[in-house]
């Protein structure tokens, strides 16, 4: 394949979701992951032996490549992120796989590709059937390693596609590609499925790499080498772009770049209006290699850390020493205001095999979710609270608990934190006795009793990722009902209004940590309701950060009242739409 892209035609624009920001231009590449199915190849009995000595050094050789990515990963991200590939080392140490290779290719004799592969789709097929999300996406794993195997016994490189800086389009991308992805050479990617949520386009955001999900049948339609553009900002991935697009994307480009310098030229600037309301702004981060973009966004601290990345895609729980170590480097680098460390949300779309097995849910999300999974699973959640409270005694540290429905809920989990805590201090180990507690609001009845809840709490952080879902009954997920999901439903914003005020009057801090609190268009009312901190996608601190310091707080004030005596969706957002252009047009796209 050649580097430089080939012009095949006429422009085609296709939309899709932009995950993550940014534009890209260059050639097609497909990813290989679509390869001819080996189908079963006879041999003579003689041969057999050869075939399963070539079968085992494929195998030594993948276990090779896959502990190379491995440390690569490991290296470059200086976290424990890499043990996604620890499961695909494990599957190809399995005897019983390796067994049953051996005897089908003794058996039947046959070349190694084809019985490889046999025994493989089996267990694919059989994974794939199972009804638990969990182990449906395993077979995702699978397929890789069997793709790897495959390529090897084949001869074929998995770098042929991957020597030029390219756009990647894939059916799906795996973790573990997402992961092993060279920023220099993948430009940008789209693929046919995948959310907003899923690992890969969570790695995207954070390595900043621009993506497109939901471009249905990508693969079948664009072949290697085409030129592509990939605008990330609004989800378009456009083929063969005609020289009208490319000069309109450069202008577009170099706006964006000197939009990008000037906004970094204030990161050290404090986040404070022209009237003197400051505002702490923070960043949400999954893994603890996201901590240096933390820093070069300008993030006061970590708002909102998602520990449950860290009990996903590997076979055991967690150790109580493994989370303290990497929770103490994570409150040693987040920055002034530390990190908000939040108690494992596992549940609804997040399956963890160990503590779903077996469950079916016919409501998930409305199920045994965050908290309530911690509440019922007493030795899991004390050995995260201990591991969050050994951290506490080297940095700045508070706790956060998710899902939280109504009081018994939070005060049982202060009981157990109690527990921790007389646990830690009788084994003489250090940890911070005043540690502040916060309750995410992301149910409505928690935003209704937030009064009684701001009684038990040192903080509020609003989760309006859940409460939209909760308050509206739209699923956050499902596509076909997205145009319900409306951050500026007048339902969502007194229930905000109502956490805001219970807070104020309880005389402790309330921030947001949902996608609303990153939202340039929205800064407004997020000003106006009085939120002290706001934690996001470090990539777009700032933005908001430049909307702070130009809108003034009382104006936003009134602002809100405005926007809360409407009475729906569309008029309050484009109130927003129109405060923004009027304060701060240079963002408004
Ligand atoms: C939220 O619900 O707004 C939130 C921040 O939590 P998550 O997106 O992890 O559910
Ligand atoms: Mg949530």
């Amino acid at each position: 394949m050649s580097g430089s892209p080939v012009h095949h035609g006429e422009e085609i624009v296709l939309a899709g979701i932009g995950v993550s920001a940014g534009i890209a231009r260059g050639s097609v590449c497909l990813a290989n992951t679509v390869f001819d199915v080996p189908v079963m190849e006879p041999v003579s009995a003689e041969q057999a032996g050869a075939e399963l000595e070539r079968f085992l050094r494929a195998v030594a050789k993948t276990r090779q490549q896959i502990t190379a990515l491995r440390n690569r990963v490991e290296r470059e991200t200086g976290t424990d992120d890499a043990f996604i590939f620890d499961a695909h080392l494990l599957m190809l140490e399995d005897p019983s796989l390796l067994q049953q290779v051996e005897m089908k290719i003794k058996n039947q004799p046959q070349r190694a590709e084809g019985a490889f592969y046999a025994v493989m789709q089996r267990y694919m097929d059989a994974m794939g059937r199972v009804d638990d999300e969990y182990l449906r996406e395993r077979v995702a794993d699978l397929e890789d390693i069997t793709s790897r195997v495959v390529r090897i016994l084949r001869g074929e490189s998995e770098a042929v596609a991957q020597r030029h800086p390219h756009i990647l389009l894939a059916a799906e991308i795996s973790p573990s590609e997402a992961a092993g992805m060279d920023r220099k050479l993948v430009l940008g990617f789209a693929t046919e499925g995948g959310s907003y949520t899923s690992h890969s386009t969570i790695m995207a955001r954070s390595m900043e790499i621009p993506a497109i999900v939901c471009l249905p049948e990508i693969t079948e339609r664009f072949h290697n080498g085409q030129d592509a553009l990939l605008d990330g900002y609004r989800g378009l991935l456009i083929l063969n772009p005609s020289a009208d697009t490319l000069a309109s994307y450069d202008s577009v480009r170099r706006k964006k770049a000197a939009l990008s310098r000037h906004l970094h030229e204030m990161i050290d600037l404090p986040a404070v209006t022209p009237d003197g309301q400051s505002v702490v702004l923070a960043g949400n981060i999954e893994f603890e290699h996201e901590l240096p973009a933390l820093r070069t966004h300008g993030a006061a601290g970590v708002g909102l850390y998602r520990t449950e990345f860290f009990y996903l895609n590997r076979p055991e729980l967690p150790t109580e020493d493994e989370q303290a170590s990497n929770y103490t480097r994570v409150a040693a680098r987040a920055g002034p205001e530390g990190v908000i460390i939040r108690t494992l949300d596992i549940g609804g779309d997040k399956l963890h095999h160990h503590l779903h097995d077996g469950l079916k849910e016919s409501n998930p999300f409305l199920g045994w979710r965050g908290i309530r999974v911690s509440l019922d699973r007493h030795e899991v959640f004390k050995t995260q609270l201990r591991a969050i409270l050994r951290a506490s005694a080297v940095g700045k540290v508070r706790v956060l608990f998710p899902m939280i429905s109504c009081l018994e809920e939070i005060r049982h989990a202060r009981e157990l934190l109690h527990e921790c805590k007389g646990e830690l201090t009788k084994s003489g180990t250090a940890y911070d006795s005043k540690i502040e507690v916060g309750a995410m609001i992301e149910v409505p009845g928690a935003a209704l009793i937030a009064d009684e809840l701001a009684r038990e709490v040192d903080f509020f952080s609003v989760g309006t990722n859940d409460l939209i879902q909760y308050t509206l009954a739209v699923d956050r997920g499902n596509e076909l009902v997205a145009n319900l999901y409306q951050p500026c439903h007048p339902g969502v914003l007194r229930l905000m209004q109502m956490i805001a005020q219970a807070g104020r009057r309880a005389g402790i801090w309330t921030g947001v940590c949902g996608e609303m609190a990153g939202d340039v268009l929205l800064t407004p009312l997020m000003v106006g309701l009085g939120f002290e901190e706001l934690s996001m996608a470090p990539s777009v601190i700032p933005s908001v950060k430049f909307a702070i310091r130009k809108l003034p707080a009382a104006w936003c004030r009134d602002f809100v009242h405005q926007a809360l005596a409407c009475s729906d969706a569309a008029h309050i957002a484009s109130l927003c739409k129109g405060a923004a252009v009027e304060y701060f047009p240079e963002l408004v796209a």
